[in-house]
């Protein structure tokens, strides 16, 4: 048993973990910058350490300070929530070393996936489909491979994330433009300009399959999460089951990615996601090796709580349940709410929360650090809140979110809640029939009529 946990990581994510920590009998420590002392986790928590200035790299991300406060607090476990730490070799390693252990999977496990080329090469070695392309950082031969595949192609950065260093090529004109400024992009974002190729796929769904992996070699699989409501790459709203996905191919992503995490003795939480063209066929694109924001759906339709079951695996023990037991129930659907204007190009609007009213009832859960008069720095992330509802069907699970919009009252600062009862309203929506390109389509028609709408008066 752990005698204390340290929370590595700030917002919603830190507060959920506490909230798992509190439930399984153990102490928590969090590390927080200048700009978070005011914040929920840190009066949550049972101590608290104050890790550096606001900007991220130095205290967030900055591992000799992450790792000096664990030892003086003496916790002797990690949690490193989602972004920041959490899958950072160099910091794992430290871990490792210093027989600190991090809530995770091994720096091993991350090498082979967090590498996106070298991970789909891995999953094409398992005879598991991965989109075609090159895997290789060579231009001349990407090219030539663009060619043989046909454009559109997708250039993407190896060390990507986040929906950023990646760019879709139209034509052979453009191929060495492009190349040279993802290169750049990825340099500055991730500190590292390999590339690799993929073809672009038109209209496809974002799917995903969470698993537990544990320390005995046994992996669990929870059936699909569709992510494909994104704007810029970036998932905005997550549903369980996806309302796409049949039994057939359901069965199919869940040994993919069983296999996958299998082959390279996974253990911890992680996700392996897919990319499921119009035509229905699925294709591997990367594994993220970390606990997701989205991963509420999967808990509400599975009555499993994965942050318990991670922090669980870590200490060695055994899970209380058995691929048997995971068995979905309804349907469960996020909203992540940012501190942004949709009316003004999603600019960031951090600021003081002046009023705040949160939903309830039947079928709602609110995860957020956000509490009355609290103020939202404007160094992170601008996740504040997110929405979940559940149904025993996806037209519940959708009424039930409408019901938690109107409740909701967030004042002093602008958020994304506008955008999304639209979304809630429009009949692409609630079919269920949308592909990773709808929502930018949608936003892009709001915007003309927005712009018609000016013109006239
Ligand atoms: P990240 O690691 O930054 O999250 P991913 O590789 O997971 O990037 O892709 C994020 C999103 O980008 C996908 O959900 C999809 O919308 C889009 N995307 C990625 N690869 C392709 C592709 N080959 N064709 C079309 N869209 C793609």
């Amino acid at each position: 048993m752990f005698r204390k946990v340290f929370i590595a990581n700030r917002g919603e994510i830190a507060l959920r973990v506490i909230r798992s920590c509190k439930e399984l009998g153990l102490n928590t420590v969090i590390g927080f910058s200048e700009a978070d002392r005011d914040s929920l986790p840190v009066k949550l928590a049972d101590e608290k350490i104050c890790i550096g200035p606001a900007p991220a790299s130095a205290s967030y991300l900055n591992i000799p300070s992450v790792i000096s406060a664990i030892e003086i607090t003496g916790a002797d476990a990690v949690h490193p929530g989602y972004g920041f730490l959490s899958e950072n070799i160099p910091f794992v390693e430290i871990c490792e070393a210093s027989r600190i252990v991090f809530i995770g999977p091994s720096a091993e496990n991350i090498r082979m996936m967090g590498d996106k080329s070298f991970a789909k090469k891995t999953a094409k070695s398992y005879k598991i489909p991965v989109i075609p392309g090159y895997e290789e950082n060579v231009l001349k031969a990407a090219l030539a491979h663009a060619k043989k595949i046909g454009f559109p192609v997708i250039i993407k950065a190896s060390a990507g994330g986040g929906g950023r260093g990646m760019r879709r090529v139209n034509t052979i004109d453009e191929f060495h433009k492009l190349w040279t400024t993802c290169q750049e992009e990825a340099k500055a974002s991730f500190g590292e300009s390999a590339l690799y190729l993929e073809k672009f796929l038109e209209r496809p769904r974002h799917i995903e399959v969470q698993l537990l992996g544990d320390k005995r070699g046994n992996i669990m699989v929870f059936p699909e999460r569709d992510c494909s409501i994104q704007r810029r790459h970036q998932k905005l709203i997550e549903e369980s089951p996806s309302p796409f996905v049949g039994e057939k191919l359901r069965r199919r992503l869940c040994g993919y990615a069983y296999k996958l995490a299998k082959k390279i003795g996974y253990r911890s939480a992680g996700t392996i996601e897919f990319l499921v063209d119009s035509d229905g066929r699925p294709y591997f694109i990367e594994m993220n090796t970390r606990i997701q924001v989205e991963h509420p759906v999967t808990e509400i339709v599975s009555g499993i709580d994965l942050l318990k079951s991670q922090i669980l695996i870590s200490q060695g023990d055994r899970l209380g349940f058995t691929q048997k037991d995971i068995k979905i129930k309804g349907c469960a659907i996020e909203c992540r709410i940012n501190a942004e204007d949709p009316s003004r190009n999603f600019m960031p609007s951090p600021g003081r929360i002046e009023k705040l009213v949160l939903p309830g009832g039947p079928g709602i859960r609110v995860d957020t650090h956000i509490y009355e008069g609290y103020t939202i720095p404007s160094y992170y992330d601008s996740l504040i809140m997110k929405l979940i509802s559940y149904g025993r069907t996806r037209a519940e699970a959708v009424e039930r979110m409408q019901r938690a919009f109107d409740e909701t009252v967030i004042g002093g600062i602008k958020t994304t809640i506008p955008l999304y009862k639209k979304i809630f309203e429009h009949p692409i929506f609630l079919s269920g029939r949308y592909s990773v390109k709808w929502l930018e389509n949608f936003l892009e028609s709001e915007s003309a009529k927005v712009s018609a709408e000016a013109a006239k008066n």
